[in-house]
């Protein structure tokens, strides 16, 4: 392990499905990581996917974080879903007492760092996706893929 790598903290660890082999991604797909599924054979965890509990339907427009709003690819404003899948993944958090979530990089709901820029153009900007975020301002430690 180097200084690249972290260990999540004990307890229940919050995963992006789409991580663990779960087709939830906007275009039905998953992204599975060997190593995020051997972390779910061997540790407790709860796979969530915050685009789909907040009510959003697999396959969907994909969608960018734009100022203080979402908005798909075609124009619609999904700020309200994107909201509702981070409160849930927050209730989840709080209700098995998780202190730490692994979540999928560059995602306006699971990006920790950094997020598409709202172009619809593959150029990345500062900032979290909406559910890395609010796990962040309630304590939870967040990692990506890439840093485990
Ligand atoms: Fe994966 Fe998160 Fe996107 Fe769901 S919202 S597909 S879990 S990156």
């Amino acid at each position: 392990m180097n200084d690249r790598h972290k260990a999540p903290e004990g307890g229940i660890i919050i995963v992006s499905a789409c991580l663990a082999g779960v087709p939830c991604r906007f275009d039905g797909l998953s992204k599975s990581y060997e190593k995020i599924k051997e972390l779910v054979k061997n540790e407790k965890t709860i796979l969530v996917c915050p685009e789909q509990l907040g009510g959003l339907t697999t396959p969907r427009v994909p969608s960018e974080i734009k100022g203080e709003k979402v908005f798909s690819k075609t124009g619609t404003d999904v700020t309200a879903q994107f909201n509702r899948g981070a409160e849930i993944t927050l209730a989840l958090a709080k209700e098995y007492g998780c202190k730490s979530a692994i979540l999928k990089s560059r995602s306006p709901s699971c990006g920790k760092g950094k997020v598409y820029d709202g172009s619809f153009s593959g150029r990345l900007i500062a900032g979290n996706g909406f559910t890395a975020d609010l796990l962040l301002k309630n304590g939870i430690e967040v990692l990506t893929e890439e840093e485990i």
